[in-house]
């Protein structure tokens, strides 16, 4: 499944094998070559996962996985530390600042990308191809199947994402912003009526097999994906 993938790394050559191997694999590739252009490119997209340099210009690269962390928007993107030191209390330094895992320089392109799917599985499982099951109501991210019970239901690209999102974080409540950042990647252009539309496609596409009460409305808050619904 195609992510979105920020590359911090100041260093050129590495940088692009970086970004040619991703690229390769599938996944979309957003590059920054210090903590401030990676801040402005946040700004604008969120990506499902961020490689970060430890060396870097300017502000370190464990400086900025620590504001990432303590920011609201940023605080749950998973994050992969690269570094050339191999000290012992570097890397316990890096997963107190917040990072998920971490890759001593240099490594080979197969073993990042194996990384990446490690930790994209661990904290993001609505990016993996993993087949998700809330009751009986089952969405195969590989086949695009979303069925309930006996019956297949027929789901909008936007919808089957927004499903997958919420039957792999259920229970929570995601406001309209939060939604358009994990699902859409984007809370900045599009707006955030956009999401009620595509609610109400979801809950339509969901009643075939009497799944739509899944999909609850919290007032003043946002929506959730509840595994009991009320109803
Ligand atoms: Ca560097």
């Amino acid at each position: 499944m195609s992510t979105t993938i920020l590359v911090v790394e100041d260093e050129p050559a590495i940088q692009e094998l970086i970004s040619v191997n991703l690229s390769f694999a599938g996944h979309k590739v957003l590059r920054a070559f210090d903590a401030e252009q990676a801040q402005t490119l946040i700004r604008a997209e969120l990506p499902d996962l961020i490689l970060l340099d430890w060396m870097l210009p300017g502000a370190s690269g464990i400086t900025f996985a620590r504001s990432l962390r303590s920011n609201e928007r940023t605080r749950q993107i998973p994050l992969i530390m690269l570094t050339a030191k191999g000290a012992e209390h570097d890397k316990v330094e890096g997963l107190d600042a917040g990072a998920d895992d971490y890759i001593t320089k240099p490594f080979s392109p197969k073993e990042l990308i194996a990384r990446i799917r490690a930790v994209l599985r661990r904290r993001a499982p609505q990016l993996t191809d993993d087949i998700v099951e809330v009751g009986n109501l089952r969405l195969d991210p590989a086949t695009h199947r979303v069925s309930g019970g006996t019956k297949a239901l027929s789901l909008g690209p936007t919808e089957f994402r927004l499903l997958h999102f919420f039957m792999t974080h259920t229970e929570r409540v995601f406001s309209r912003a939060q939604l358009l950042d994990q699902v859409w990647g984007d809370h900045v252009f599009v707006e955030e009526r956009t999401v009620d539309v595509h609610i109400r496609r979801l809950r339509k596409a969901l009643e075939p097999s009497g799944h739509d009460a899944h999909i609850e409305t919290v007032r003043g808050a946002g929506y959730r994906f509840a595994v009991q619904p009320q109803r």
